[in-house]
């Protein structure tokens, strides 16, 4: 058997792939019919041809034009279905996905379209498919924090559908101590906390999501390594990274897949995690993300079986919930190694 048949095998868990960048552009162009709405492309390769990168900000650029289609909660619920879809068939079995409301909001539609689309597509995917599901809504970093206060606001009606807080969008400039008072309400609502860190920005920005943040996981990380005190700390608390090596390559945070710190990271005894951030952007779902790294870092079975532990580990499954998942890798990886 190759990797790969060993990546399709694996039970997984995502842990940041934001919805909002699961839109593919077939779906674009069905929605942008659907509500009559204007999209600057004429065809679905011309669209695909649009997706190249040399940096975050030509990324998100173009991310908050394509959410002009989302409108009704009926859009959100399509294409939360259809995220959901895509991952079950890469054998994931448990998400927790990121939304950015603040993208819908500042175009005039209301946090409860939103969350109503996109709650029903997870309750069908959990009907449909057996998958289970977290949602984390995410505070846009660029805008200010006035402006995130008043989007948790119009949240709290809806927290009983919300398991946790992000931090996303550009992140040079924007450090996450910008949010600590924002993050410290988050807790006191009794919301989870994570922050995107360490994916253009410094070390630094790391140390201030785990002192100033309080996260329980960090998404990305990758240039914590360049700090080793930060190295250990994050190993000794056993902190997630949430790694998505297609959208580093992609976004230019590699030059190239070998050069890659996953292998890095995995050896340095770091929580590293695989997944696909915003897949219809970047080329790939969940078992592309693993057979990119499988292949250019020359990963070892039992390095794929603990990438696909550490997602279940580090989800906020319950202890009962995540052993099965952990039992069934455990066999799968003795199995696919006995061969
Ligand atoms: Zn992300």
């Amino acid at each position: 058997m190759t990797n790969n048949r060993l990546i399709e095998r694996l039970p997984k868990a995502e842990l940041h792939m934001h919805l909002e960048g699961s839109l593919e552009p077939e779906l674009m162009f069905e929605l942008a019919r659907r509500n009559n709405v204007s999209i600057p492309f004429e065809s679905v390769d011309e669209v695909r041809a649009a997706y190249e990168f040399s940096n975050l900000q030509e990324f998100l650029d173009i991310y908050y034009q394509g959410m002009a289609v989302l409108q009704r909660p009926a859009d959100f619920e399509d294409l939360t279905l259809a995220y959901c879809r895509r991952a079950h068939a890469d054998r994931v079995r448990h998400v927790e996905v990121f939304f950015d409301p603040q993208g819908h909001t500042k175009r005039g539609v209301s946090m409860d379209t939103v969350v109503q689309g996109i709650t029903g597509g997870l309750e069908r995917a959990r009907e449909e498919l057996g998958l289970s599901s977290q949602l984390i809504l995410c505070f846009l970093r660029h805008l200010d924090e006035a402006d995130a206060f008043e989007t948790l606001r119009e949240a709290e009606p809806y927290l009983e559908h919300i398991a946790g807080v992000g931090l996303d969008s550009s992140e040079v400039g924007h450090p996450p101590s910008k949010f600590a008072r924002l993050f410290a309400e988050c807790g006191k609502h009794g919301l989870r906390r994570v922050a995107h860190a360490g994916e253009e920005g410094p070390p630094e920005y790391v140390w201030q999501a785990l002192d100033e943040l309080e996260v329980e996981r960090i998404d990305h990380g990758n240039r914590a390594l360049e700090d080793s005190a930060l190295v250990d700390r994050l190993v000794d608390s056993a902190m997630p990274l949430t790694v998505c090596p297609l959208s580093n390559l992609k976004l230019c945070v590699v030059d190239d897949m070998q050069a890659h710190p996953l292998r890095t990271m995995l050896d340095r005894g770091l929580n590293a995690s695989v997944n696909s951030d915003d897949p219809a952007y970047f080329g790939g779902y969940m078992n592309a993300n693993f057979a990119a790294v499988a292949q250019s870092l020359a990963l070892e079975p039992s390095h794929l079986g603990e990438l696909a532990a550490n997602s279940f580990r580090s989800s906020w499954l319950s202890d009962a919930q995540k052993q099965p998942f952990l039992d069934e890798i455990d066999l799968i990886v003795t199995e696919f190694t006995a061969v």
